[in-house]
Protein backbone atom coordinates (compact mmCIF):
# COMPACT_ATOMS: atom_id res chain seq x y z
CA UNK A 1 0.00 0.00 0.00
CA UNK A 2 1.66 3.41 -0.88
CA UNK A 3 1.64 5.53 1.71
CA UNK A 4 2.06 9.51 2.03
CA UNK A 5 5.22 9.69 4.40
CA UNK A 6 4.08 13.39 4.41
CA UNK A 7 0.95 12.99 6.66
CA UNK A 8 1.54 13.39 10.61
CA UNK A 9 1.56 10.08 12.36
CA UNK A 10 -1.27 9.59 14.07
CA UNK A 11 -1.25 9.77 18.13
CA UNK A 12 -1.87 5.82 19.35
CA UNK A 13 -5.04 6.01 21.02
CA UNK A 14 -5.98 7.76 17.91
CA UNK A 15 -5.38 4.76 15.49
CA UNK A 16 -8.87 4.28 13.79
CA UNK A 17 -8.14 3.22 10.50
CA UNK A 18 -6.08 0.24 9.10
CA UNK A 19 -3.97 2.87 7.25
CA UNK A 20 -3.39 4.89 10.73
CA UNK A 21 -2.29 1.52 12.19
CA UNK A 22 0.19 1.32 9.52
CA UNK A 23 1.66 5.29 9.36
CA UNK A 24 1.95 4.76 13.31
CA UNK A 25 3.60 1.56 12.94
CA UNK A 26 6.17 2.86 10.51
CA UNK A 27 7.20 5.38 12.19
CA UNK A 28 7.57 4.33 15.30
CA UNK A 29 9.41 1.43 13.99
CA UNK A 30 11.71 4.21 11.85
CA UNK A 31 12.10 6.25 15.26
CA UNK A 32 12.92 2.44 16.88
CA UNK A 33 15.59 1.72 14.39
CA UNK A 34 17.85 4.47 15.59
CA UNK A 35 16.75 4.38 19.11
CA UNK A 36 17.81 0.48 19.16
CA UNK A 37 20.45 0.89 16.92
CA UNK A 38 18.91 -2.07 14.66
CA UNK A 39 20.35 -2.19 11.29
CA UNK A 40 17.40 -2.16 8.97
CA UNK A 41 16.11 -0.53 6.01
CA UNK A 42 12.95 0.16 7.02
CA UNK A 43 12.08 1.02 3.43
CA UNK A 44 12.72 -2.24 2.39
CA UNK A 45 9.50 -3.29 4.44
CA UNK A 46 6.33 -3.62 2.97
CA UNK A 47 2.69 -3.29 5.42
CA UNK A 48 -0.38 -4.80 5.77
CA UNK A 49 -2.94 -5.11 8.27
CA UNK A 50 -4.79 -8.52 8.72
CA UNK A 51 -8.28 -8.91 10.30
CA UNK A 52 -8.18 -12.78 9.93
CA UNK A 53 -8.26 -14.49 12.87
CA UNK A 54 -4.81 -15.42 13.36
CA UNK A 55 -3.42 -15.96 16.57
CA UNK A 56 0.14 -13.95 16.28
CA UNK A 57 -0.56 -10.36 17.10
CA UNK A 58 2.14 -9.71 14.15
CA UNK A 59 4.23 -11.67 11.63
CA UNK A 60 7.27 -11.11 9.03
CA UNK A 61 6.58 -12.38 5.90
CA UNK A 62 9.51 -13.14 4.17
CA UNK A 63 10.69 -14.68 0.59
CA UNK A 64 12.28 -17.75 0.71
CA UNK A 65 15.86 -18.01 -0.14
CA UNK A 66 17.84 -20.83 -0.78
CA UNK A 67 20.73 -22.24 1.26
CA UNK A 68 20.03 -18.77 3.69
CA UNK A 69 20.68 -19.55 7.31
CA UNK A 70 20.87 -16.87 10.13
CA UNK A 71 24.87 -16.36 11.07
CA UNK A 72 25.90 -16.34 7.48
CA UNK A 73 25.88 -12.93 6.02
CA UNK A 74 24.21 -13.11 2.56
CA UNK A 75 25.80 -10.97 -0.66
CA UNK A 76 22.60 -9.27 -1.73
CA UNK A 77 24.33 -8.41 -5.35
CA UNK A 78 24.93 -11.96 -5.96
CA UNK A 79 21.71 -13.58 -4.83
CA UNK A 80 18.90 -12.11 -6.32
CA UNK A 81 18.01 -10.78 -9.90
CA UNK A 82 17.66 -7.14 -8.03
CA UNK A 83 20.97 -7.37 -6.52
CA UNK A 84 19.39 -5.66 -3.70
CA UNK A 85 17.63 -6.83 -0.40
CA UNK A 86 14.19 -8.19 -1.25
CA UNK A 87 11.13 -6.74 0.40
CA UNK A 88 9.63 -8.44 3.29
CA UNK A 89 6.11 -7.71 4.49
CA UNK A 90 5.54 -6.73 7.85
CA UNK A 91 1.57 -8.23 8.66
CA UNK A 92 -0.24 -6.51 11.76
CA UNK A 93 -3.16 -8.27 13.55
CA UNK A 94 -5.88 -5.77 13.82
CA UNK A 95 -7.53 -8.21 16.61
CA UNK A 96 -4.24 -7.88 18.79
CA UNK A 97 -3.78 -3.58 17.86
CA UNK A 98 -7.00 -3.57 19.46
CA UNK A 99 -6.27 -5.01 22.72
CA UNK A 100 -2.52 -4.10 23.30
CA UNK A 101 -1.33 -0.95 24.93
CA UNK A 102 0.66 1.35 23.33
CA UNK A 103 3.95 -0.05 25.27
CA UNK A 104 2.86 -3.80 24.39
CA UNK A 105 2.57 -2.78 20.69
CA UNK A 106 5.80 -0.75 20.22
CA UNK A 107 7.29 -3.93 22.03
CA UNK A 108 5.75 -6.22 19.28
CA UNK A 109 7.18 -4.08 16.60
CA UNK A 110 10.74 -4.45 17.94
CA UNK A 111 10.30 -8.28 18.29
CA UNK A 112 9.11 -8.55 14.10
CA UNK A 113 12.17 -5.71 13.65
CA UNK A 114 14.98 -8.17 14.96
CA UNK A 115 13.20 -10.59 12.16
CA UNK A 116 13.33 -8.23 9.42
CA UNK A 117 16.81 -6.85 10.98
CA UNK A 118 17.91 -11.11 11.06
CA UNK A 119 16.27 -11.56 7.20
CA UNK A 120 17.97 -8.28 5.80
CA UNK A 121 21.46 -9.48 6.68
CA UNK A 122 20.96 -13.35 6.53
CA UNK A 123 18.33 -14.06 4.21
CA UNK A 124 16.61 -16.34 6.95
CA UNK A 125 15.53 -15.88 10.19
CA UNK A 126 14.11 -18.11 13.22
CA UNK A 127 14.20 -17.46 17.29
CA UNK A 128 17.03 -19.03 17.80
CA UNK A 129 20.17 -18.08 20.29
CA UNK A 130 21.17 -15.04 18.00
CA UNK A 131 17.57 -13.72 17.68
CA UNK A 132 17.12 -13.99 22.10
CA UNK A 133 20.12 -12.02 22.47
CA UNK A 134 19.17 -9.15 19.68
CA UNK A 135 15.44 -9.38 21.19
CA UNK A 136 16.79 -9.04 24.69
CA UNK A 137 19.35 -5.95 24.08
CA UNK A 138 16.67 -4.14 22.20
CA UNK A 139 13.78 -5.08 24.95
CA UNK A 140 11.82 -7.10 23.04
CA UNK A 141 10.18 -10.16 24.32
CA UNK A 142 11.42 -13.32 22.34
CA UNK A 143 8.29 -14.77 22.14
CA UNK A 144 5.27 -12.49 21.22
CA UNK A 145 2.81 -12.90 23.36
CA UNK A 146 0.18 -15.05 21.34
CA UNK A 147 -2.75 -13.41 20.90
CA UNK A 148 -6.45 -15.34 20.51
CA UNK A 149 -9.93 -14.51 21.65
CA UNK A 150 -10.20 -16.52 24.98
CA UNK A 151 -12.31 -19.76 25.14
CA UNK A 152 -14.32 -19.13 27.89
CA UNK A 153 -15.34 -16.01 29.49
CA UNK A 154 -16.54 -16.26 33.00
CA UNK A 155 -18.76 -13.53 34.02
CA UNK A 156 -20.40 -12.56 37.78
CA UNK A 157 -24.25 -13.55 37.30
CA UNK A 158 -25.26 -10.65 39.58
CA UNK A 159 -23.12 -7.59 38.36
CA UNK A 160 -22.56 -9.07 34.59
CA UNK A 161 -19.06 -7.84 34.79
CA UNK A 162 -16.46 -10.18 33.22
CA UNK A 163 -14.65 -11.69 36.01
CA UNK A 164 -11.75 -13.59 33.95
CA UNK A 165 -10.94 -14.97 30.45
CA UNK A 166 -9.64 -18.94 29.94
CA UNK A 167 -7.85 -20.13 26.57
CA UNK A 168 -8.15 -23.69 27.58
CA UNK A 169 -10.22 -25.92 29.54
CA UNK A 170 -9.14 -25.51 33.03
CA UNK A 171 -10.96 -26.58 36.47
CA UNK A 172 -12.34 -23.00 36.74
CA UNK A 173 -14.51 -23.50 33.70
CA UNK A 174 -15.18 -27.15 34.51
CA UNK A 175 -16.86 -26.31 37.98
CA UNK A 176 -17.35 -22.68 38.00
CA UNK A 177 -19.77 -23.21 40.50
CA UNK A 178 -17.20 -23.99 42.66
CA UNK A 179 -16.16 -20.40 42.58
CA UNK A 180 -17.32 -16.86 43.61
CA UNK A 181 -16.73 -13.62 41.67
CA UNK A 182 -14.27 -11.04 43.44
CA UNK A 183 -16.89 -8.43 43.02
CA UNK A 184 -19.70 -9.61 44.23
CA UNK A 185 -19.73 -12.78 46.35
CA UNK A 186 -21.91 -14.10 43.29
CA UNK A 187 -22.39 -17.44 41.33
CA UNK A 188 -20.10 -17.18 37.73
CA UNK A 189 -21.28 -18.17 34.47
CA UNK A 190 -19.38 -19.36 32.04
CA UNK A 191 -19.69 -19.11 28.42
CA UNK A 192 -18.45 -19.95 25.01
CA UNK A 193 -18.28 -17.11 22.73
CA UNK A 194 -17.08 -19.27 19.76
CA UNK A 195 -21.06 -20.49 20.51
CA UNK A 196 -22.56 -17.51 20.43
CA UNK A 197 -23.80 -17.85 24.04
ZN1 LIG B 1 9.02 -13.97 16.14
ZN1 LIG C 1 -20.12 -8.84 40.39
Amino acid sequence: MPLDDIKLEPAYDAVGTHEELIRWSRAYCTRAVEQYGFTVDVDSVEWEVSTRAKRRAAAVKTPQIEHAKVGTTIDWETQTPDETVPTCTMSLSWRAFDSFGRDEWAATLRHELVHVEQFQAFGATDHGPAFKRRATAVDAPVRVRRFTDPKYVLTCTDCGDDVAYRYRDCKLVRNPSAYRSACCEADLSCERPDDGT
